[in-house]
Formats: C-alpha cells, sequence, structure tokens
C-alpha cells in the first residue's frame, strides 16, 4: 500500500479482483435459473459494474440510470433513467458507495414500484457507521471508515475515477488547495486547468 501526506491507499487493485470476483460468484449462484437486470447507478459505479458483470457467468442484461442529488436533504431526481423496463425483473442495483443510505432506499422503492420481481444491491464500498436509514446491502465489497474515498469510479472533483485502486483521503486541504495533488504523487502530468492556485 502506498501513503503520502494527503492520502493512502486502502484497497488494492489485487484486493479489488478477488472480491468483485467472490461477488461474481455469490450473483451467479444466487440467481441461477434467472436472468438478472443490472441497474448500474452512473457514473461511480461504471468500473465497479464492469468488472462485477464480466464475473457473473448468467444471461444477464446491464443498463444505467443517473441521478441528480439535491444537497444534505436526501432527495434525488432522475437525470437519465433505464431504458429497459423493469417490471417483473430481478434487477440488481449496482453502487459505488452506500453512504447515508438515502440514495439506495430511495431507489429501492422505485424499481418496486415499477412492479420489479425483486431489488438486491451491489455496493463496492460501505461505509455502514454513517448510515441514516436502514438499507439492506446483499453483496457489499468492503467496509470501511468514514473518510473521503477515490478511485477505481470514485471521484474528487471529477478526478481519480481511472484509478485502479481505492484512496482514502487524509488531508481534505490539500485536495481543495490542488484538485490533482494525488495525481501528480502518482506522476500523472496533470492538465494546466488543475495546476495551483497561487494568487
Ligand atoms: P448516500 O448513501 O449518502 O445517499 O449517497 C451515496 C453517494 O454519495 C455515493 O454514490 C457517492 O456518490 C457519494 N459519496 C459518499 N461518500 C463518498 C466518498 O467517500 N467518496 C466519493 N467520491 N463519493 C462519496
Amino acid at each position: 500500500m502506498t501513503e503520502f501526506d494527503h492520502s493512502v491507499e486502502v484497497v488494492t487493485k489485487s484486493d479489488i479482483e478477488s472480491r468483485v470476483g467472490e461477488l461474481g460468484q455469490a450473483i451467479t449462484e444466487d440467481y441461477t435459473g434467472r436472468d438478472p437486470l443490472f441497474a448500474v447507478v452512473m457514473t461511480g459505479s461504471v468500473p465497479f459494474a464492469a468488472d462485477l458483470v464480466r464475473s457473473v457467468q448468467l444471461p444477464a442484461e446491464v443498463d444505467f440510470l443517473g441521478l441528480n442529488r439535491f444537497g444534505e436533504s436526501g432527495h434525488i431526481g432522475i437525470a437519465m433513467d433505464l431504458s429497459t423496463p423493469v417490471f417483473d425483473r430481478d434487477v440488481i442495483l449496482v453502487e459505488d458507495i452506500i453512504d447515508t443510505g438515502l440514495t439506495l432506499s430511495v431507489l429501492r422503492r422505485m424499481m418496486m414500484d415499477r412492479g420489479a420481481k425483486s431489488v438486491t444491491t451491489a455496493s463496492l464500498v460501505d461505509k455502514k457507521a454513517r448510515r441514516v436509514t436502514e438499507v439492506p446491502i446483499e453483496y457489499r465489497g468492503f467496509e470501511v471508515g468514514d473518510e473521503y474515498l477515490v478511485g477505481y469510479g470514485m471521484d474528487w472533483q471529477g478526478l481519480y475515477r481511472n484509478l485502479r485502486s481505492i484512496w482514502a483521503v487524509l488531508d481534505m486541504e490539500s485536495f481543495v488547495e490542488d484538485p490533482a495533488v494525488l495525481a501528480r504523487s502518482l506522476g500523472m502530468a496533470a492538465r494546466p486547468r488543475w495546476a495551483k492556485q497561487t494568487r
């Protein structure tokens, strides 16, 4: 695990590969004889979903939905809906992080209201200690603390979704001052628009 002053790698590429493989195996066993619909919540879940669905040995379908989140209130809106009807389908929601649980509880209810036969959730990480509303997570990758995470889909200011491992921010001020601070430490040439503000 690599560590810098501002952040530390908390879940490595190989940890992710083996855990996602286990989740895919569990889904394969649980859904044998069915053809689930993976409903992938954009954008943070995309790398996880891509690896997860390829480790599932079933005739599965994959579709995407995008959300608008309105502050801390827990209100969410659909920015881009699924194109596949969920009526009578076994839906597996794919999320990057379950934090307060508010987003997930709204999504689960929405899928049931649309007549889904069943709804379960696969989440890469679970910030269990921060839960505001109880919501089941049938397929959980990693339970983590309450640090802000980036990497493997998760972003800060749009950056870091393309990292292969998961990092915890140790010093948020460094990331506020220079969003590309971790990219620079990893030897990536950050574009000028990410240059440090010196004024
Ligand atoms: P909640 O469970 O609170 O309704 O919302 C979960 C969403 O909050 C996640 O899908 C993600 O977009 C965002 N989120 C929560 N914690 C983190 C974090 O540590 N890192 C990043 N990048 N996003 C987070």
